[in-house]
């Protein structure tokens, strides 16, 4: 099923959680993938090993996302990070995973300054940027492939600022696909719902009652798994899902519907 063969693949946030879920399936499908980190590069070098020994190829680079001139350090530590891996000097991208995102929750009277600023910082200026310094390196009939949440449908007051942020992406992804059409580049939203990672792990992973709830939101009754997101983020990369573009793909389990 080696149909990401030759194909180059970043993914922001990969290191943990949903975005190592995404890299491990892109890894299994063939692509190379680049393991992207903010300041965890013990779990990021853990992804790489894993998909090292399931056959795959991957290595890891760290930037810390939300300051100013984050993409061009983003892309500067990738190029760095890329020869060392190999000396083909190829520093080009066919798939471009924007996941990584802090969601900090407020309800709208406890909302701060700061934190909206961050949530903005991280969530939809740094992969503007990171796109916007890429398109060099974009090859033609390429993937960028952005992660929003469900929220964006479901309307969660309590992680307002967050859904604003991804309501955000979403829109910035319908014109880039416009933008980018021309160069046979799709550009996707794809939305979990709720997923078992380490950003929930405080409300979800240990707390029963909260899991069972939160597991009956979805019409197959479970909590969602990073792989499940890993899949759908996959088959939008391959061949396949050449034909979809501007698209929000909710991959929530059906949640609330
Ligand atoms: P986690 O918080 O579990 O993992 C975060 C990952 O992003 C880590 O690899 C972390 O790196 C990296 N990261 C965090 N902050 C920064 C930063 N400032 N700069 C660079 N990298 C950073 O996230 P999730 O897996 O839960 O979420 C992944 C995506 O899925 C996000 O876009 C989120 O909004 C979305 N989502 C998640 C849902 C869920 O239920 N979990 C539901 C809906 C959407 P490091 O290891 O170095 O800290």
């Amino acid at each position: 099923m080696e149909t990401l063969k030759g194909k180059t693949a970043v993914v922001t946030g990969s290191s943990r959680s949903i975005g190592r879920g995404i890299a491990e399936r892109l890894a299994a499908r063939g692509a190379l993938v680049a393991v992207h980190y903010a300041t965890n590069a013990a779990a990021a070098q853990e992804v790489v090993e894993t998909i090292g020994k399931a056959g795959g190829q991957a290595f890891a680079f760290g930037t810390e996302l939300g300051h100013e001139g984050d993409a061009e350090r983003f892309w500067a530590e990738f190029d760095v990070q890329r020869r060392a891996f190999s000396d083909d000097g190829d520093t080009g991208v066919d798939i471009l995973v924007n996941n990584a995102a802090v969601a900090l929750r407020d309800h709208f009277q406890d909302a701060t300054v700061a934190d909206f600023d961050r949530m903005i910082a991280v969530n939809i200026r740094a992969p503007f940027f990171i796109v916007q310094h890429a398109l060099d390196r974009l090859r033609d009939g390429g993937r960028v492939i952005n992660i929003s949440s469900a929220v964006t449908r479901l309307g969660l007051p309590e992680v307002i600022a967050y859904g604003a942020t991804k309501g955000a992406l979403d829109s910035f992804s319908r014109i880039l696909a416009k933008e980018l059409g021309s160069r046979g580049i799709t550009v996707n939203v794809v939305a979990p719902g709720y997923v078992d990672t380490d950003s929930n792990a405080d409300w979800l992973r240990h707390d029963k009652d909260a899991w069972e709830e939160t597991a009956a939101k979805s019409v197959f009754g479970r909590v969602g798994e990073p792989e499940d997101i890993g899949d759908a983020v996959a088959f939008l990369a391959t061949d396949a899902g050449r034909w979809i573009t501007g698209q929000h793909i909710d991959a929530s389990g059906g949640t609330r519907m």
